[in-house]
């Protein structure tokens, strides 16, 4: 019988321990005291001050399994769910750690036995290809004399300038913070061919698909980036590394995609069952299970759907799993349903859904039931503004205004929608728009204290940017097809 996630996830930590180091809880998804950050996007988060020396353990090696919400900042993977079978916006980072502990040779060491040995994984080596940093001639030689690895199995990369989804061997959690150079594993899903996947090994043109798949990333950390781009070095070599535990459960039950693998075929029938349709019928149902995740998760961690920050993160994801919903027929409240099939499946690894259950469904009930109106007749006034497009293939801007401002439609949520119809925004007219209710705003509100202001304003500009970038990837995006 094929590792269930559940088993993986407990064999990798076994493996660890095994190895001397200390297991970990996982850390809230809302970062402790770090304004830099959005939402945790990787293990070594809850250990950002121990790589810098600020902090100190009683521990110098140790493993965890991180809840991890990427959709937004730096590492922004919401565009592409539903378009690849490996990225999410909640996902499970299995994480090894060393605080100035053992280095490069270890680390590779201890990766390649965990996936390759008869006695843990066993994956065949020979469908396995790693990267380096270009310059990182160390690592290199310790994965072609110590491991053996031929040379044609050794891609050389660099810093990342293809585009936010190219290959990258220097990682970083954000502008600031712990990095270095890093050496990745990639496994071949389709080596002869026969099952069609598409897509090139890292570093190709086509590098962006789901042949080759990155299963786990090991960074040597060396360097405390400061905001003015500057690197400092850390006190010590450290190792940090990250392997999403969907895909390695994915890659151990048979199939190259993580919504086939166990936990997300029960989501998936959820999903299916609500909507009156066949498990996999739509990639909507994809979107849905992916989004209940990503939810629940942080509802459980506090956060709650709102205008700014975080939660206006988590309302954006919300919508979008509710507009996916209604696109299904699933027009009554329907998204609330699925928190108890996920605390079914991932209750036991994470009792804080069991525990706030009854919350989060309550909060995605209102989220639904005060979306509900004004999606319907948001969908409406798209659909029309749709059908007098003619031959063009743009949406004007003051619709995706219109959409935004009076039926509650963040700008991503109508770029999902374009999308789908292979249209796109036009968004200079949308922030033309913009611009002008900004102008009547400000207005109307001179006679606010100056401290409100300037407090609004900050909180504006900060997630005004975080959104802003994410839309502009988006549209650029779409302009280039
Ligand atoms: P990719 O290039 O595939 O987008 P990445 O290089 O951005 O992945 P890392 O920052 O290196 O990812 O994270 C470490 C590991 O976490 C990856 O090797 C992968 O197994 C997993 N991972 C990263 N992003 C996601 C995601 N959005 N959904 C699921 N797993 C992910
Ligand atoms: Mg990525
Ligand atoms: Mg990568
Ligand atoms: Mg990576």
């Amino acid at each position: 019988f094929p590792m269930t996630s559940n088993e993986l996830r407990a064999k990798f930590l076994e493996f660890f321990r095994s190895k001397g180091h200390t297991i970990v809880p996982s850390s809230p998804l809302v970062p402790a005291d770090d304004p830099t950050l959005l939402f945790t996007n990787a293990g070594m988060v809850q250990f950002k001050d121990v790589f810098t020396g600020r902090d100190k353990r009683p521990y110098t090696r140790a493993a965890s399994s991180q809840k991890c919400v990427r959709a937004g900042g730096k590492h922004n993977d919401l565009e592409n769910v539903g378009y690849t079978a490996r990225h999410h916006t909640f996902f499970e980072m299995l994480g090894n750690f060393s605080f100035g502990d053992y280095f490069k040779k270890d680390a590779i060491a201890y990766a390649w036995e965990f996936i390759t040995s008869p006695n843990w994984l066993g994956i065949d080596r020979r469908r396995l290809l790693v990267t380096v940093y270009h310059t990182d001639d160390e690592a290199y030689a310790i994965w072609h004399r110590d491991i053996g690895l031929p040379a044609e199995r050794i891609i050389r990369i660099g810093d990342n300038k293809g585009g936010p989804y190219a290959s990258d061997n220097f990682w970083a959690m954000g502008d600031t913070g712990p990095c270095g150079p890093c050496t990745e594993i990639f496994y071949d899903h389709d080596p002869d061919g026969s099952k069609g996947i598409q897509g090139g090994p890292p570093g190709s043109a086509d590098e962006d698909g789901d042949r080759w798949i990155e299963i786990w990333n090991v960074v040597f950390m060396q360097f405390d980036r400061a905001a003015d781009g500057r690197l400092s070095p850390l006190p010590a070599p450290s190792v940090d590394t990250g392997m999403g535990l969907e895909r390695i459960s994915a890659l151990m039950q048979g199939t190259h995609d993580n919504y086939q693998t166990d936990t997300f075929k029960a989501l998936i029938g959820a999903v299916a069952a609500l909507a009156g349709q066949r498990p996999y019928a739509s990639a909507s149902q994809k979107v849905i299970a992916d989004h209940i995740r990503a939810t629940s998760f942080l509802i459980a961690d506090g956060v709650l759907p709102s205008n700014e920050g975080r939660g206006y993160v988590l309302r954006r994801i919300m919508r979008r799993a509710i507009r996916h919903g209604y696109k299904l027929g699933l027009t009554e409240p329907f998204f609330f349903k699925l928190v108890a099939p996920l605390s079914e499946v991932m209750g036991g690894a994470y009792p804080e859904l069991r525990e706030r259950q009854a919350d989060i469904e309550k909060a995605i009930r209102a989220e639904e039931d005060g979306f509900a109106v004004t999606l319907d007749k948001g969908m409406r006034l798209l659909d029309e503004a749709i059908a007098k497009l003619g031959s063009g293939r743009t949406i004007p801007g003051e619709i995706v205004f219109k959409l935004y401002d009076t039926y509650g439609f963040p700008v991503d949520l109508t770029a999902d929608i374009a999308r789908e119809r292979a249209l796109s925004l036009d968004m200079d007219g949308y922030e033309r728009e913009m611009a002008a209710q900004r102008e009547r705003a400000r207005a109307a509100s001179t006679f606010k204290s100056m401290d409100t202001l300037a407090y609004e304003g900050a909180e504006t500009c900060f997630i005004g940017y975080e959104s802003l970038h994410a839309e502009a990837r988006v549209l650029a995006l779409y302009r280039d097809g």
